[in-house]
């Protein structure tokens, strides 16, 4: 940051200085021919240092920079006597290069509450977003629940364009909700932690997003075993089975796409299975970091930014949980069993 004040010509710099490695000649006072990098390195040891060419090099840390003017002829009453000729353009007061410091520190300080200010109000305006998009997913979720025919009642009666439209606003929320962790990923632990039914959640998640508009490309999610027990979790839990079922309906070339609850005592493990190509073992720990795609997901030509599986992790880690990716080769299928394991406790 100091280096881009000096840069952006914020303050300018009567002497010359270090910023971190980086240096600025002064306007009034230039670079001392006299002094080397050893002088330099020596000065970051004490806060006033004078070298062997009778110059004084000041340095202070400001914020977590250390800043150091540099070669200047300090002109006090222990000084004059050894005033030469030579370094006579060097002269500055400590006085003005104290007031100089201070003066560049509280720009710093203020340039930072700016910036600060700039950031919260750019995350309140997703807020804004976030909020109609809330609106709509509430109000499809109103129509849902009223649906009613004589076989079922709720997503399963509701007619073809409602289901549409309500699967469109949890993808919707979803986006936004990852979005939103992934510009602040301290929110993946705002709010309250509720005992939640994980297992209905799912089933919930999975008809939502198992619904297609077309009979060819509907994908079933069949949910194996039972959750007896509620677990604590945050509201930004629910990013993770949305993620982790995306990432599988996206990415898989065979089967349905299940999801496997194991449940000992409060122990619980939820498994997000589906067959498709096979992650090499070097690129598994990679699916979680920020921006990567496996090599096959490449290939595929399919769209993805890498956001999904990085975010579901940060979720993952704000509740404590582990999540973690297996590929194993199906002998003679040519096609691999992808599974995605979070361990809830
Ligand atoms: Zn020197």
């Amino acid at each position: 940051m100091l280096k881009n004040i000096i840069e952006e010509s914020i303050i300018s710099n009567p002497w010359p200085i270090y910023v971190g490695d980086t240096f600025f000649d002064g306007t009034k006072v230039f670079k001392a021919n006299s002094c080397s990098i050893d002088c330099i390195s020596e000065s970051k040891s004490t806060p006033m240092y004078k070298c062997s060419h009778g110059l004084n090099h000041i340095s202070k840390n400001i914020g977590n920079e250390c800043i150091v003017i540099t070669g200047v002829y300090i002109n006090n009453s222990t000084n004059s006597q050894k005033l030469n000729r030579k370094y006579k353009p060097q002269k500055a007061s400590i006085n003005a290069i104290n007031n100089w410091l201070s003066e560049l520190e509280s720009k710093l300080l203020s340039i930072s509450k700016i910036s600060n200010k700039i950031a919260k109000d750019k995350f309140d305006q997703f807020h804004e977003f976030a909020k109609w998009a809330n609106e709509i997913n509430f109000y499809s979720n109103r129509l849902i629940d009223k649906s009613n025919n004589s076989k079922s009642r709720g997503f399963e009666a509701a007619t073809e364009d409602l289901k549409s439209l309500h699967k469109t606003s949890v993808m919707l929320l979803d986006s936004l909700d990852t979005s939103s962790i992934y510009f602040n990923p301290a929110s993946a632990s705002f709010g309250h932690k509720r005992q939640t039914d994980i297992y209905s959640m799912l089933h919930k998640i999975s008809i939502v997003l198992s619904h297609s508009k077309s009979n060819k490309s509907r994908v079933q999610i069949p949910i194996n075993g039972r959750v007896k027990n509620k677990h604590k979790i945050y509201e930004s839990f629910k990013i993770i089975p949305l993620s982790l079922l995306q990432n599988a309906l996206k990415y898989r070339k065979a089967n349905d796409v299940e999801v496997q609850f194991d449940e000992i005592g409060d122990n619980l493990t939820m498994k997000v299975i589906s067959y498709g190509d096979l992650i090499p073992e070097d690129e598994l720990p990679n699916l979680f970091n920020r921006g990567f795609r496996a090599s096959s997901a490449i290939k595929s030509k399919l769209e993805g930014n890498g956001l999904g599986l990085y975010v579901a992790n940060i979720v993952a880690k704000a509740h404590g949980f582990s999540l973690s990716a297996k590929s194993e080769i199906m002998t003679g299928k040519g096609i691999a069993k992808n599974t995605f394991t979070v361990c809830i406790n």
